[in-house]
């Protein structure tokens, strides 16, 4: 444990392994709270912007599970990982163009913004390639209807959910969304929670530096930490 949790301040290194071991230990506190297991939620490590030392020092320190929001940064920063680490899990967190569909099938294990039809049709002739990593599909859902952000609105979650099990055959185990910044974040997370309950779907990634203990409260199976763990981003 560190007395002086100073997540703020700009990332020291060798601050990575003590960050870790708190916030893992907050997110089994928060999981037990719940009256779920400690080792239900995982955390996915948000890299995104920074460098692939970072990652060193985190997979060093244990973690294997990553998320980044775009595809060539993850690229470039993952080059020859997997292989080092077999284990390494990958989630793409940010939006997916559809002419970036191949290349990131190839290298996530996860996509977890699955947000809009055109995009599943994609993903449907893609995941049916030799080499392909990704194994599993989050649906991202726009819980707060907001027209800047992706996501598929709450309305029409259900069919396209069912659509895109049913008819492209994804391999759709979860839903992931990210509140309003000025709402109330719990009233989308069990948003998200009934959702996934429906179609009986075993993963709901939410909740980020801010929010993590609510989303946790919430029924959160994965919750994506940047800021708190490796500081800032510019
Ligand atoms: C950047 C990002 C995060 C992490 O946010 P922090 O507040 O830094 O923890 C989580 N989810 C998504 C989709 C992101 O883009």
């Amino acid at each position: 444990m560190i007395d002086d949790f100073q997540y703020i301040d700009a990332p020291t290194p060798s601050l990575l392994p003590a960050r870790l071991a708190e916030l893992r230990q907050t997110i089994a506190a928060e999981a037990t709270l719940s009256r779920r297991g400690a080792n239900s939620v995982a955390l996915v490590a948000v890299s995104k912007t920074r460098p692939r030392e970072d990652v060193m020092g985190a997979l060093s320190a244990g973690q294997r599970l990553f998320g980044e929001n775009r595809v060539q940064e993850a690229a470039a920063k993952f080059a020859g990982l997997h292989d080092d680490y077999p284990d390494l899990d990958l989630h793409l967190i940010g939006p997916l163009q559809t002419n970036k569909v191949r290349d990131a099938v190839a290298l996530f294990d996860v996509i977890e913004t699955l947000d809009r039809p055109k995009l599943a049709e994609a993903l449907a002739v893609a995941l049916k390639a030799p080499g392909v990593r990704t194994k599993r599909v989050l649906v991202e859902i726009n819980s707060g209807e907001e027209p800047q952000k992706a996501g598929i609105l709450p309305a029409e979650a259900d069919a396209f959910i069912t659509d895109c099990i049913t008819r492209l055959g994804l391999p759709i185990v979860g839903v992931m969304g990210i509140p309003p910044v000025d709402d109330e974040p719990s009233l989308h997370f069990a948003l998200l929670r009934e959702i996934a309950k429906r179609h009986r779907l075993p993963w709901i990634s939410m909740g980020m530096s801010g929010d993590f203990a609510l989303a946790i409260q919430q029924g959160a199976t994965h919750v994506r930490i940047g800021t708190a763990l490796f500081g800032t981003r510019e």
